[in-house]
């Protein structure tokens, strides 16, 4: 049988490029994605015309926690962080875009729906180089959270535990843009952009970054 993994999947350039990496590794892949009351609801649309292409099932949660408005990515009164890149991944530094325990709250639910339907394991696409300061980005969370599930599921108190595969976690953007290039993850379909709109605004955090990953890796970003 062929081996599966459920891929936590928000239409951006990493969980894209990481679905695709999946998908390369032969695992038959089952997506999720979120919404959280994000800003817009550009980067859901995003994922659906993605898992289209790619022809991966979506699964579209929707989590409506009230506390996630303190939280500039969710909240429109709060304004959005315009530092500069320099300041970017700053040990210490957290940034008014960080999502109380988001990626805690994701991966449960993706080991929820890896236990219910036998998966082997679950995808995410954090990486710690140009991480924006974010904790739930730190692989030894990862790696913690993969032993707390073996305790918690069906599948890991059968002796089969579910693995927590990231595979950008030690790469740069350009790292990762290259390697979604290599992958022919459909990059052109991603958006990264905290704001909505019909094209990405250039000046968030999460545009500096991306912009500045398409540059250092020498590709143009198909996006754009
Ligand atoms: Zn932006």
């Amino acid at each position: 049988m062929k081996k599966q993994a459920v891929v936590l999947f928000s239409g951006g350039l990493d969980s894209t490029t990481a679905l695709s990496w999946a998908l390369a590794k032969g695992y038959k892949c089952l997506a999720v994605s979120f919404d959280y009351g994000q800003r817009h609801s550009r980067e859901n649309a995003a994922a659906r015309a993605i898992a289209r292409r790619l022809g991966v099932k979506l699964y579209e949660i929707k989590l409506a926690f009230p506390w996630f408005a303190s939280c500039s990515l969710v909240n429109k009164k709060l304004t959005l962080p315009d530092v500069k890149l320099a300041r970017i991944g700053r040990k210490g530094d957290i940034p008014s875009t960080y999502v109380p325990g988001r990626n805690l709250v994701f991966a449960s639910v993706g080991f929820s729906l890896a236990d219910a339907v036998g998966a082997d394991a679950i995808v995410l696409g954090p990486n710690v180089v140009d991480y924006s300061g974010y904790p739930d980005c730190r692989p030894e969370f990862y790696r913690a959270l993969e032993k707390a599930a073996a305790f918690g599921t069906r599948r890991g108190a059968g002796g089969r535990k579910i693995k927590i595969l990231t595979p950008l976690i030690a790469l740069s953007k350009a790292g990762i843009a290259k390697l979604g290039a290599r992958l022919n993850a459909p990059l052109e379909l991603t958006w990264s952009c905290y704001n909505g709109g019909k094209k990405p605004c250039g000046h968030c955090d999460s545009c500096k970054l991306r912009a500045k990953g398409f540059a250092d890796a020498g590709l143009a970003d198909p996006a754009l």
